[in-house]
């Protein structure tokens, strides 16, 4: 099913605040809470509908991502979703979205930074990374393997993750060994009874007894480690890449977290980029733009050879089509656009200056006076 557009979802304008879209979110969710519309498939779906919506545009960060690209993720052929996994949002990621709105739970105050790991697979999930790459424009063109150094949390080889110094465990105080929690929230529409997972033992009834030395009994250590990363041909500024799974590893013997690579692209010193377009500046000399020319000039792929015709004047665009950045979405490429400059040298040799006389002496044409006539034509060249 497609998904509807987050501020529809939510009944907001595109620039509400970050006040309003808490009010919208709260009076939504309380209308469609599955505790007041018991066995109400529909009211699950809105209630998941509007949550996702909310987790998304409350999150400066993700509501820019959004804006910019929408549902689709600039890197939907690998399947990654945009939102760090918000593709496969669930009732449960609602529940969660909804105990925070309202406050009831402080989980922030409990866990800090943990809390978005927790909302997504247990308190025992290792934290998301984020880091930025540089690439050049020509490896945007061809597309690229980086090798990336980062320093992570990674499984403690002395204890397997474990976290404990000879394997034994006992049952945990905070749940009895249950793993489980239970916890009374109170909200605006009544009260309820949750079970979570203990915090403490993360849901495996057990606690080290004796802790690893190593890693204090977290089963996990910060080291460096070297990574791959496929970029695709054809990314921007603002593209990201998640590596899931590949960030850090959690806690005794918990799932890993993501690796969010961030793309970020240089200014090229030859060419200006235009989505899938690159522009080159060309200057040429008077003779060359009277007479037409056969001129060298760089490409993303190297040499190429360009006619500039007969008669060019100044504005004028070539365009050498496929010879852009590579689609990212699809097959093709966009074109190279190669705009003419006629070139008034700055100093003439002797003899030159001799032949430019001759030339005003034998001139047939004269250049078109600054009328309108003359700035359309300026126009077609610009937009050719
Ligand atoms: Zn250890
Ligand atoms: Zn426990």
């Amino acid at each position: 099913m497609a998904k509807r557009d987050y501020y529809e979802v939510l009944g907001v304008e595109r620039n509400a605040t970050g006040e309003e879209i808490k009010k919208a979110y709260r009076k939504l969710a309380v209308v469609h809470h599955p505790d007041k519309n018991p066995g109400n498939k529909e009211a699950e779906e809105k209630f998941k509908e509007v949550s996702e919506a909310y987790e998304v545009l409350r999150d400066k960060e993700k509501r820019a991502q959004y804006d910019r690209y929408g549902h689709e993720s600039p890197f939907a052929r690998s399947g990654r979703g945009a939102y760090g996994g918000f593709g496969d949002f669930d009732v449960g990621d609602a529940f969660d979205v909804f105990a925070r709105a309202f406050g009831g739970f402080g989980f922030e105050d409990l866990f800090g930074e943990r809390t978005h790991a927790r909302s997504r697979a247990g308190s025992n999930r290792g934290r998301d990374l984020q880091v930025r790459l540089t690439l050049t424009l020509a490896e945007v063109a061809r597309g690229v393997e980086k090798t990336l150094k980062i320093k992570l949390q990674q499984k403690c080889d002395n204890c397997s993750g474990t976290g404990s110094r000879d394997g034994k465990t006992g049952a945990c105080p905070d749940c009895q060994g249950t793993g489980q929690v239970r916890s009374v929230q109170r909200t605006i529409i009544g009260q309820f009874v949750s079970v979570s997972t203990c915090p403490r033992c993360n849901g495996s009834g057990r606690v080290v007894q004796d802790p690893c030395g190593s890693c204090s009994g977290e089963g996990r250590v910060k080291k460096e480690r070297t990574i791959k990363v496929k970029i695709p041909a054809g990314v921007s500024s603002g593209n990201y890449l998640t590596l899931r799974g590949q960030g850090n590893a959690g806690v005794r013997g918990g799932p890993a977290g993501d690796i969010i690579v961030l793309v970020e692209v240089e200014e090229d010193e030859r060419f200006e980029r235009h989505g899938d377009d690159i522009l080159l500046d060309l200057p040429i000399s008077f003779s060359q733009a009277a007479l037409g020319a056969s001129i060298e000039i760089e490409t993303l792929s190297g040499k190429a050879r360009i006619t500039v015709p007969a008669g060019t004047q100044t504005g004028k665009i070539l365009r050498m089509r496929g010879k852009g950045i590579p689609h990212l979405n699809g097959s093709g490429r966009g074109d190279q656009l190669v705009r003419l400059t006629v070139w008034t040298p700055t100093s003439v040799t002797a003899e030159e200056k001799g032949l430019f006389e001759e030339l005003k002496r034998v001139e047939s044409q004269s250049p078109p006076s600054a009328g309108r006539g003359f700035w359309k034509r300026m126009k077609e060249a610009f937009s050719a």
